[in-house]
C-alpha cells in the first residue's frame, strides 16, 4: 500500500499549552480515516499540523507521491462551518473558483480548462441552479456543498474534513456524504473527524480514537462499534503507541 503521509511522534502546543503529545499515525493512499473523541482531543489540532498551519514543537511529518518523498501534497480542507463568514458578498461560482486562486495567474481571468473544472465541479456538488447566488442566501448545506466545491477543485490527493456536518439537518447531510463517498471511491485520500459516531463508523474505513492529545487506539470498520469508541475514548493512556 502507498503511503501518503507519515506523522513521527509530533508534540504540538499553544504557547507553552501541549496540546499533542508524541502522536505518531501513517495515512494512505486510498484511505478514508475517521477521527474521533472529545472536545479538546486535539483532532483540530493534528489537522493543523498536517496543513502546516500549525509548526509542531518536535518530530516530523513526511509526505510521499507513489513512494517517494515530497516535499508537499495537493491537499484540499473543508473548515468547521462555523468559521465562515456568510455576510462576504461573493457567489457560489466565486467561492468554488478560490479553490484554483493558487493556480491562476494574478491579474488574469481563469483559463477555458480552469473554467470547465469549476463547472464540473459545481454539478457534481449539486449547486448548477445557484452559480450566482451568493453564499449568505443560502441554507447551511447548501453552504456547506459549495466550501466540499472549493475544496476539491484543484484535485487533491488527499481531502480533510472537519466536522463537514455540524448544524445541518438530515437530508442535507445524506447529499454531503454520498459527494464524500464518490470521492473516496474516484480515489481521493480522506481524513474525515467528527463527533459524530453514526458519520464516523458508517463513513470511514479505519477509525482513530483521540483523546488528550494522544491516539487511544484505531478500529477497523469492522470492529468498530459505539461501545468499542467510548471505551478506548476513556482508556488513559499509558505508553506510547504507532497507529499503521
Ligand atoms: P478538538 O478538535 O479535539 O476539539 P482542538 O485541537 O481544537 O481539539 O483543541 C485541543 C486543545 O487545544 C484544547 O484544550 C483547546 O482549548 C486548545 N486550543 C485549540 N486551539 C487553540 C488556540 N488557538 N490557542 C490556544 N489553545 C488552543
Amino acid at each position: 500500500m502507498d503511503k501518503l503521509i507519515e506523522i513521527d511522534k509530533i508534540t504540538a502546543a499553544y504557547g507553552n499549552k501541549t496540546v499533542l503529545k508524541d502522536v505518531s499515525l501513517t495515512v494512505w493512499k486510498d484511505d478514508f480515516l475517521g477521527i474521533i473523541g472529545p472536545n479538546g482531543g486535539g483532532k483540530t489540532t493534528l489537522l493543523k499540523v498536517i496543513l502546516g498551519l500549525l509548526q509542531p514543537v518536535s518530530g516530523a511529518i513526511r509526505f510521499y507521491q507513489n513512494g517517494v518523498e515530497v516535499s508537499s501534497l495537493r491537499i484540499g480542507y473543508l473548515p468547521q462551518l462555523n468559521n465562515i463568514d456568510r455576510k462576504f458578498p461573493i457567489s457560489v461560482w466565486e467561492v468554488v473558483a478560490s479553490g484554483l486562486a493558487a493556480e491562476k495567474p494574478r491579474f488574469r481571468s481563469y483559463t477555458a480548462v480552469q473554467k470547465e473544472r469549476i463547472e464540473v465541479v459545481i454539478r457534481q456538488m449539486g449547486l448548477e441552479d445557484l452559480y450566482t447566488r451568493s453564499i449568505g442566501e443560502l441554507s447551511g448545506g447548501q453552504l456547506q456543498r459549495v466550501l466540499l466545491g472549493r475544496s476539491i477543485v484543484s484535485r487533491p490527493q488527499l481531502l480533510i474534513l472537519d466536522e463537514p456536518t455540524r448544524g445541518i439537518d438530515v437530508g442535507a447531510k445524506w447529499e454531503i456524504y454520498n459527494i464524500i463517498i464518490d470521492l473516496a471511491k474516484q480515489g481521493v485520500g480522506i481524513i474525515l473527524v467528527s463527533s459524530e459516531m453514526e458519520e464516523i463508523i458508517n463513513l470511514s474505513d479505519r477509525i482513530l480514537v483521540m483523546c488528550e492529545g494522544q491516539i487511544n487506539g484505531c478500529l477497523t470498520k469492522e470492529e468498530a462499534t459505539q461501545e468499542k469508541i467510548m471505551n478506548l475514548a476513556s482508556e488513559v493512556q499509558v505508553c506510547e503507541r504507532t497507529i499503521i
